[in-house]
């Protein structure tokens, strides 16, 4: 599943570079993920705009039934990726709050360190690895 914006395609942005002896989650590193964070936030916001915009130009250019149907399937397919996105954005918030209250980057379950190169490539991160293999193996059982 391609996912339209990821930390990877957000410009900009170097991976952060530890220093030795450096403390987790110190403010030079809660800093840069609030930046990292912020940013993919606006471009979230950003493609959302896009979309609204897009879709209103759209919707008055095809008279004839047939061009309109295939026209709303896109639609229908375009609003469920601006419903993923606009989720995203409303996790990204929920995440920098994490990061004012001081408790961004330990896990919600067990409360050990999710680590620098885990929250790089998924900054939205509230599991470690084993708590969010756990937890996708117990959702799979649910599921069936
Ligand atoms: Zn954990």
């Amino acid at each position: 599943m391609p996912s339209t914006a990821t930390a990877e395609t957000l410009h900009g942005f170097e991976p952060y570079k530890e220093k030795k002896g450096e403390e987790y989650m110190n403010e030079e590193q809660q800093q840069h993920f609030r930046n990292l964070l912020l940013a993919w936030k606006a471009e979230l916001m950003e493609e959302v705009d896009r979309t609204v915009t897009h879709l209103k130009d759209e919707a008055a250019n095809f008279p004839d039934p047939a061009d309109r149907a295939s026209q709303e399937e896109e639609f229908s397919l375009e609003l469920r990726t601006r419903d993923r996105e606009r989720k995203l954005i409303k996790k990204i918030d929920a995440t920098l709050e994490l990061i004012e209250q001081d408790d961004y980057g330990f896990c919600e379950a067990c409360g050990v360190e999710i680590g620098i190169r885990r929250l790089e490539a998924r900054p939205t991160a509230t599991l470690c690895v084993d708590c969010k293999t756990l937890a996708e193996i117990k959702e799979k059982q649910i599921s069936g």
